[in-house]
This record gives C-alpha cells, structure tokens and sequence, in this order.
C-alpha cells in the first residue's frame, strides 16, 4: 500500500497530536503513524488495583504556559494533590521523621545556593542558550555541584535524592543545566519548580487532554503502525512501516524520544550530532510505581536514600482501609512492578509498619517505543545538541519533550514543540510549493 497526503507525523504523543491540529486546522492533511494501540504515549491512564492510574506523565501547573493553554481551550481543570503533614526521610544510615515541612527546611538553603545563577545563567527559559555562559557550566553534573556545596551529610543526602528523584535517574553525569532551566522556568523559584512537578493533576486524567486535542483535529490516525524507516526523496518523505506498508508526504514530524530514535532508519542518515545525542540518550531511566498499602495512612512524603530502587513515595489516595502511594526510583531495571516482597523491604526501612499489599506500574525504559521516563539530559546535551536536534534536516523534522526549549521533560514541552515545529513545516512547505513553482 502506498498513499500521500501533506505531513506525516509519527508518533500520537502530546507532541505528534499538537502538531497535527496544528497542520489540519490551517487546512493541510495530515497522517499520524502510532506504534501503539493507543494515544498519549508517555502518558498513560490505566484502571488497576481499582482506580485509574497514571502510569506516566501526571502533573501539570499553571506556570506551564503551553499544556495550561490547551486546558483553558478544552475546559479540562485541575485536582489538587493531598497536602502532606508528615515525612520519613533516610540519611547517616538512618531513618529520620517529622512534619512535611522539616524536609523541605533541609534542603531550602541548599537548593538556593546550588540555583543561586539560574536567572543569570538562563535568563529566558525558551531561549536557554541567550546568556553563553551557561555553556560554561555545561559540563557540570548535579552531583558535583551538590558536593562542591559542602553541606552536612544530612543535608547533602537529602538533596542528591531530590535531584535523583527530578531526574527519575542517577545524578552523576545528569546536567547541572537541566536543573537550572527547570529553575528558571519557574522563575528562578525552586519550591514553585517542586509545586509545578508534583501537586495539579488533570482532571479526567492527562487521556482527556490528549483526546481532546485529537478530537479537534481531522488527522487520520493509524494506531498500530510502527514506523521503521524514513526516506527523502525529490517529492518529499517516504516512510515505511513495520508491516511494509509505505506513506508518502511532502514532510514528516518525528516525535520518537531521544532514546527510541535509533529504532528508526533515515535516509539519509540524520547528522552525526543528532546521532551522537541519539545513541547517548539521556538520563530518565527510572521507575514509577503505584502501591496499595494495608490501612488509611497520614498524608506523608518519603525520601530514601539515592541508589535505593525507590527513593521517593507520596500518599496519593486514600481509601477506608488502604492508602494508594506514588513511588519513583533511579534505575528502572532495579524494579520489578511486579515484586511485591522487593518493594516491602524497600519501603519497611522507611515508614515503620507499613504493609505492601499490591504494587503496578510500567516498565518505560524496558518499552522499545520509549526506553525512558521523563526526558532529563546529561552534561553537555543544552549546549552541544539542543539545538542540532530542533535543527530540520530536508523535509524531516523532530518534534518533542525531548527537544522542547522550556519545560522540557513534561507534557508542557512537548506541546511547546510540538506547536513550534507544526510552524515551521508549515513555513517549509509553503517554500517548497513557491521554489517549485519557478
Ligand atoms: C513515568 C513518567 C512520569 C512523568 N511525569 C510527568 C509529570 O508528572 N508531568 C509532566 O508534565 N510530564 C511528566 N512526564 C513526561 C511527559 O509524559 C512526557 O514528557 C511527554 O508526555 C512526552 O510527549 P512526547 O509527545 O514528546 O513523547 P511521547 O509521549 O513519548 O510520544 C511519542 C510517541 O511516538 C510513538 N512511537 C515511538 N516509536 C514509534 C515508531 N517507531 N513508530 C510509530 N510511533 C512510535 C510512541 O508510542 C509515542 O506515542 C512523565 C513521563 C513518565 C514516563
């Protein structure tokens, strides 16, 4: 089979949806080619263990310009998430408790000093590269700006989990730039960064989002159609698909993540730049899981150490006699969303006498069509690879979370990008009908 139409864009993520009602609303066609029997890609909304779960992306806030937007045009709000009174928190080998706020006394000083240049360094967050001296810190990891503040060990832990837990991954080659430019999408406020990430969830879960952008777009949407290569040739794009089915188009919008791009063959070769960023992924290797615990349980937030398989858990829902927890931790293979006896051994050395019941989740750094969470790049990607990977080659263009300029490694991202690259291959095309035309 072989069929033709404006733009193709692979991938029914926020990014690939955004970018087709961006396209069909001025009138073009467009085709989307989705690898899985469903849309939202990394965000994902599950009945399990009773309720409906986001396995993926979740929170969203109000200082997340694109993705709040899109809800104000759709009338799709927010839920709060619980306010915590209490915390559990794990340093000097030890298990430490108090109220919720006691945590975050920890490592306010800290985290100030360690984002004490975000507004210098990364003034305006969609332009993240105007000052050059942010290539300057490039190189820089989290860790070693942690440990170059000297704190006490308490304090020093403490912050190395958080950023492992911002990061969803091991901080060491993880960029002190990603944690800048998160910073300074919030203004340069660390405590309104940690609000944006983990307290306003959407309302009908972020499917309804997705649905609704997908609802007012006249896409065709081919779900179940893996993409395996990608061709320019002197009409456009032709792109092929797992089944050998080809499509044909004057430009096509890739919207696979930093670390699934290998999977797919270009012909040409994409650049060596986008190659090189490409085979060296980024580091959002992590988990999240979701675990029913016996008995209705405080309001509380739990910091592990750093390299434990879950570092992170937060009381979500609270039911007659269970409580729901949302977990994270660095190293996606070191958690099995299965293993209900790995996950009480983790989570008994924190919270005294609590009791796993059932644990779920999803495997996103074992899934070919995403080998990773959140995107969080490692040193040297802000100044080396940003902007090679944003940069189209011919009529193919990457659009993405992964290649967003502000909140990059959320949903808001990849809306952003999504929006930005829809404008540009519309100005592309548009080029390319004037050029023939002489
Ligand atoms: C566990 C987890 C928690 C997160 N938490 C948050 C959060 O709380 N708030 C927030 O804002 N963000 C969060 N994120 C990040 C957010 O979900 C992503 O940044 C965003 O959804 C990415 O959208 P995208 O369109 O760029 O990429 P994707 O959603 O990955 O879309 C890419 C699409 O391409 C498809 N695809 C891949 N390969 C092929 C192929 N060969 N052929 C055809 N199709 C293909 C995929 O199936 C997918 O649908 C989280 C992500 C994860 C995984």
């Amino acid at each position: 089979m072989s069929t033709t139409t404006d733009v193709i864009v692979i991938g029914a993520g926020f990014a690939g949806l955004t970018a087709a009602r961006e396209l069909t609303q001025q009138g073009r066609t467009v085709r989307i080619l989705e690898a899985r029997d469903r849309i939202a890609g990394r965000t994902w909304v599950e009945n399990r263990m009773g309720r409906n779960l986001e396995l993926g992306g979740t929170w969203v806030h109000w200082v997340q310009p694109h993705v709040w937007a899109e809800m104000t045009r759709y009338g799709i709000g927010v839920i709060a998430g619980p306010e915590f009174e209490k915390a559990y928190w794990w340093a000097d080998g030890q298990r430490h408790e108090g109220p919720a706020e006691r945590v975050l006394e920890i490592i306010d000083e800290p985290n100030k000093r360690l984002l004490e240049q975000t507004r210098e360094l990364i003034p305006l967050p969609y332009q993240p590269l105007t000052n050059p001296a942010v290539k300057g810190v490039d190189h820089e990891s989290v860790a070693a700006r942690i440990d170059a503040l000297q704190l006490d060990e308490e304090a020093r832990q403490l912050l190395r989990t958080f950023w492992s837990l911002n990061f969803n991954g091991k901080i060491e080659d993880a960029a002190f730039t990603q944690a800048l430019r998160w910073c300074s999408a919030a203004s340069g406020d660390w405590m309104l960064m940690f609000e944006a990430c983990a307290t306003y969830k959407v309302q009908g879960g972020t499917v309804a989002l997705a649905e609704a952008i997908l609802a007012d777009t006249t896409a065709d949407l081919h779900l179940n159609t893996a993409v395996r290569r990608v061709e320019q040739n002197n009409d456009g794009v032709t792109v092929t698909t797992a089944d050998g089915a080809t499509h044909s188009a004057k430009a096509v919008i890739v919207t696979l993540p930093l670390n699934a791009l290998g999977t797919v063959e270009f012909s040409p070769a994409l650049s060596e730049g986008k190659q090189a960023a490409a085979s060296r992924g980024q580091a959002g290797l992590g988990a999240k899981v979701w675990i029913k615990v016996k008995g209705k349980w405080d309001r509380f937030v739990a910091f592990g150490a750093e390299d434990w398989p879950i570092n992170f858990v937060q009381s979500e829902y609270f039911d007659e006699d269970t409580t729901t927890l949302v977990a994270f931790g660095p190293d996606g293979n070191a958690v099995d969303v299965e293993d209900r006896d790995a996950t009480q051994a983790v989570l008994e050395k924190l919270v005294p006498g609590i009791e796993v019941l059932e644990i779920t989740g999803h495997s996103w750094v074992g899934d070919e069509y995403a080998k990773s969470t959140w995107p969080m790049h490692y040193t040297g990607y802000l100044s080396e690879s940003l902007e090679e990977m944003q940069r189209p080659e011919g009529n193919v263009f990457l659009a993405g979370s992964d290649y967003a300029n502000g909140w990059g490694g959320f949903i808001d991202g990849a809306i952003e990008s999504g929006l930005t690259t829809a404008r540009s291959v519309a100005a592309k095309v548009e080029q390319n009908k004037a050029q023939a035309a002489i």
